[in-house]
């Protein structure tokens, strides 16, 4: 495809500034960021962002489309999980290849990225590594391996017996094996607590979904985001602390971080940690919230406009089982963990970080709204700087891919799970209002949402092998 392409009239987001330009598309790439109207293209294709922002398109680095635990299995596969995405503006998601038991991360990826074919947009791994070689070299020339096929990130988890816990010999010895050029992201609860709280739970009778997030309390989590950041450290190890749930973990992070004496240590956290409260769990519908980690009191709750500065992503992990799965077991301890949000995730965090933020600072609240660019920085250019898909990915700029979220901030929208393109059948949202839309998609130099409308074929989407980890040089 070569079609030239001018994206015109909108407020283009670039990692420095906000500026009212158009964006030239040549074939697959940003061909140039120009003044408007100054169109050296007579008879190119115009699309309209009049009035809109023009976003870099969203890279979510956590998500799990047609997930199987071993347990349970979301009903979704690559070509619904990715459709959702593109409508909520997501034109990259960097999603997980399972090592299950007796494979080598090589037949790992190979059985992975023969699900992932179907899709509708780019996609990275991450591995969850679950089996390594006891031999420190052997182990650390599987994990080169892996980087050398464009998979240069890990996953490890410090609970969920049997299949995915590792302890902490396990962390230190893949930590150890790691070359520096990769990274481990770092699903942290601290086991013990969140075994002997459920078992508590349950000994008492207590196994509604009214007790969910008192089987996963938030001191497991920091605790375990402590111990973790010190067995990195003492390995030399670069992770990345996945979906943080309480303003706590995120200063834990932050402290160590900018301490500077440590490898690099990141973060992300979920709009459902800074949308949602525990008090959830004892309404109606309290299946909808079941998660890992569960949403918090109040007082624990993140902040993102508190939280903003020390965030590397705001990422959905994103889990589309459907209603009927989430009411077969009324129990919390049978109850799959996950929500969609693949669609609303960006919305949400707009809405929540600029908009909503804007009236409270106008309101007189001592709160910064989150700079678009910040925002940008967020969803896309950070997320793709850690998992080496930049520049090619995650900014407005010539020569990266032309994947670009045309969001006019206009319209009030009512979330509802009727408009949604996930098969779960519910929205943990439903009835929240946001302000803006998701009017227009780019892929690849594809508009591929425009109207309400997904155009392009399944199997479009294109496996990024992501570069070697290079730690980011600024520490704030
Ligand atoms: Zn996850």
């Amino acid at each position: 495809m070569d079609e030239k392409l001018i994206v015109q009239g909108g407020r283009v987001v670039t990692p420095v500034d906000v500026i009212e330009a158009d964006v030239l598309i040549d074939g697959e790439q940003i061909a140039g960021i120009v003044a408007p109207g100054s169109v050296p293209w007579p008879g190119a294709r115009v699309v309209d962002a009049g009035g809109c922002y023009v976003f870099p398109g969203v890279v979510d680095p956590h998500t799990h489309i047609q997930l199987d635990t071993g347990i349970y299995q979301t009903s979704d596969d690559w070509q619904i999980g990715t459709r959702t995405a593109a409508f909520g503006g997501v034109t990259t998601v960097v999603d997980f290849a399972t090592q299950f038991e007796g494979m080598t991360l090589p037949e790992a990826l190979d059985a992975r990225l023969k699900e992932c074919a179907p899709a509708y947009i780019d996609y990275g791994l991450h591995m969850m590594v679950t089996d390594l070689p006891r031999s420190p070299a052997e182990a650390c020339c599987w994990l080169e391996e892996l980087r050398d096929l464009g998979v240069p990130s890990i996953k490890l988890y410090t609970t969920y017996r049997p299949n995915y816990y590792a302890d902490d010999a396990e962390l230190l010895h893949t930590f150890r094996a790691m070359p520096d050029d990769m990274i481990a992201m770092v699903h942290c609860e601290n086991d013990a607590i969140v075994t002997d709280a459920t078992a508590r739970l349950v000994e008492a009778g207590h196994t509604g979904w009214a007790y969910h997030g008192q089987g996963r309390p938030p001191e497991a989590e920091v605790e375990a985001i402590r111990r973790v950041m010190h067995l990195a450290r003492a390995a030399g190890a670069a992770v990345y602390i996945v979906h943080c749930s309480t303003a706590d973990s995120i200063r834990q992070v932050k402290k160590v971080h900018a301490s500077g004496n440590t490898p690099p240590v990141y973060c992300e956290t979920c709009p459902q940690y800074f949308w949602l409260d525990d008090s959830r769990y004892a309404g109606p519908k309290a299946e909808q919230f079941i998660l890992q980690p569960p949403l918090r009191p109040e007082a624990y709750q993140v902040d993102l406009l508190d939280a903003w500065r020390s965030l590397s992503a705001v990422s959905t992990d994103h889990c589309d089982y459907t209603l009927a799965q989430k009411v077969e077991f009324t129990d919390f301890t049978r109850t799959p963990g996950g929500l969609p949000g693949l669609e609303t995730s960006f919305s949400l965090t707009y809405t929540y970080g600029v908009h909503l933020a804007q009236e409270r600072q106008a309101a007189g609240e001592a709160v910064e709204p989150i700079p678009l660019p910040e925002l940008a920085r967020l969803v896309a250019l950070e997320p793709a700087r850690i998992f080496g898909l930049y520049p090619r990915k995650g900014a407005i700029q010539p020569g990266a891919d032309a994947d670009l979220l045309i969001y006019d901030p206009a319209p009030e929208v009512i979330i509802q799970a009727d408009g949604q393109h996930t098969i779960a059948g519910y929205t943990p949202y439903e009835g929240m209002k946001v302000k803006g839309r998701v009017r227009t998609v780019l892929s690849r130099g594809m508009v591929l949402v425009e109207d309400g409308h997904l155009r392009g074929e399944p199997g479009r989407g294109q496996f990024l092998r992501g570069k070697p980890f290079v730690p980011l040089t600024s520490r704030k």
